[in-house]
């Protein structure tokens, strides 16, 4: 790409050390230009011009006014984040708001909406609203998003080595007091390569996407869960003139929910959009469908697992290679790494569902905890005891009551939703009116990303 230019010298950790306190803030000012790549923009380019703001360049328009002495006596520490997707994005704002400095690294150039993505994937156009600017996420003078991919870590000397530019040939070390990980997972459709792409070649991925199911009669989608749903339903929806398979190995869809009421009522959507539906099918192998359905796409929506530049970065020892998650306590610390390396959202052994919410509720309890805080984080595991008298008193929008804790949005085509929350499953009526047309991007621009309605 040969937009950036960098010079860097990381801080010696001895001199971080007498650092953390006000009285040498000033001086970690003056070393942190060297420590903070600076983001040239050439004339043209599509690089966003405020990824990184240096200290006392003319970039800072946001600059705080000078504070009081009481709350000059704040702790100045540096978290690293790897991964902006909406763990990253959630943590940045909370460490932020705690007043820690955040290098949040993501080897994309924009923000990927990742809920809208598989729409994306299908939908000519869509791929123009799912890429977002990281403009306005962070306001601290001294946080940065730097654009580029983590490839190596040393805990020893908490150095993270990043690797910027369209060619990813410029290497830029990072200091850091305490490091997060943040990168998320791989699933089968709907899936960014596994590499940092400029905004061209993501639109461009996107595009190929298209092009593919454009090209064919028949499309058949293998896995009844969440996003085998979405992407068969949105098929069928852009292309009528198109016959779409769902194959499912279970006897219903959603059967990871383990509620039947609501694997029912998507069939009967799905069917309605035109999609065939085949439940109990057993393991599915992708090379057995292709014979099953000669000159067909098939598109797999069977799960999930860590990407191998993932697996790269990390010790060996924090992976649990049977889930193919990061191993975290109670405080979503890293087992067996030091106390100052955490994980969330996805990549992280929760015991959660994956979703985007529950790396938001992760978020809150690393940000207190890097603060010096001992919160611990309790995946939902029950309903609470409100939710039963709540369904009767909602029964005008309740469809039926299930025994489910999951949180559940489906989007189905480009204008059907199921919804099931704390165990209830609403009405068409109640979530044509809750759930947004886009897929969530302008509740994701303002809220996350503080990027005005566009
Ligand atoms: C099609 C689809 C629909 C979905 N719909 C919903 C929904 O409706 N509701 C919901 O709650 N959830 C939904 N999800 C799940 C949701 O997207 C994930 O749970 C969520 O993205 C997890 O957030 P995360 O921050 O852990 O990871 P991600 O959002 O995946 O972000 C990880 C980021 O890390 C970056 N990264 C990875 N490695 C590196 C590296 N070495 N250096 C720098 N950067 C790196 C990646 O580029 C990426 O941007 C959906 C998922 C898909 C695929």
């Amino acid at each position: 790409m040969g937009v950036y230019e960098c010079t860097h010298t990381p801080i010696p950790t001895a001199t971080r050390k007498h650092a953390s306190y006000t009285c040498e803030v000033q001086r970690l000012h003056q070393m942190i230009p060297t420590v903070l790549p600076k983001l040239v923009v050439e004339p043209g380019s599509a690089v966003l011009p405020k990824l990184v703001v240096e200290p006392g360049s003319a970039n800072l328009e946001r600059e705080k006014p000078t504070k009081s002495r009481h709350e000059r006596k704040e702790i100045t520490m540096r978290v690293a984040i790897v991964g902006g997707g909406y763990g990253g994005v959630y943590l940045s704002k909370a460490l932020e708001a705690r007043n820690v400095d955040v290098v949040l690294v993501e080897r994309n150039e924009r923000f990927f909406h990742k809920i809208g993505g598989g729409r994306a994937f299908i939908e000519s156009g869509f791929e123009e609203k799912v890429f977002l600017e990281f403009d306005e996420l962070l306001q601290r003078r001294d946080s940065c998003v730097l654009i580029g991919e983590a490839r190596a870590l040393n805990v020893n000397t908490k150095t993270l080595s990043v690797w910027c530019g369209r060619e990813a040939d410029e290497k830029r070390d990072i200091n850091f007091d305490a490091i997060v990980f943040a990168m998320g997972v791989r699933h089968t459709f709907g899936q960014l390569p596994d590499e940092g792409l400029m905004l061209d070649d993501l639109l461009a991925t996107c595009k190929r996407e298209q092009d593919r199911l454009a090209m064919v009669d028949v499309i058949v989608v293998v896995g009844g869960g969440a996003l085998g749903i979405e992407t068969s339903s949105q098929i069928a929806d852009t292309y009528k003139d198109k016959t779409v398979h769902l194959l499912h190995s279970r006897g219903a869809l959603m059967s990871g929910a383990g509620s039947k009421e609501l694997g029912d009522l998507v069939k009967t959507k799905l069917e309605a959009l035109g999609v065939n539906v085949h439940l109990g099918c057993g393991r599915i192998e992708k090379e057995d469908v292709q014979r099953q359905y000669p000159g067909s796409l098939v598109l797999m929506a069977t799960g999930c697992r860590m990407s191998d530049s993932s697996r790269s970065l990390l010790d060996p020892r924090w992976i649990n290679d049977e889930t193919s998650e990061i191993r975290v306590g109670p405080s979503l610390r890293v087992e067996n790494a030091p106390d100052f390396v955490y994980a969330i959202g996805d990549i992280a052994a929760t015991g959660d569902y994956k979703q985007a919410r529950w790396a938001h509720r992760h978020a809150e309890v690393v940000a207190a905890n890097i603060c010096g805080g001992n919160k611990i984080y309790q995946p939902l595991r029950s309903n609470p005891w409100f939710i039963r008298p709540l369904s009767y008193i909602l029964c005008w929008w309740v469809r039926a009551r299930v025994d489910s804790t999951l949180v559940i949005a489906l989007k189905l085509g480009l204008h059907e939703h199921v919804m099931e929350f704390g165990g209830i499953l609403f009405s068409d009526y109640f979530t044509r009116r809750k759930m947004e047309k886009d897929t969530g991007i302008a509740h994701v621009r303002k809220s996350a990303l503080s990027l005005p309605p566009n």
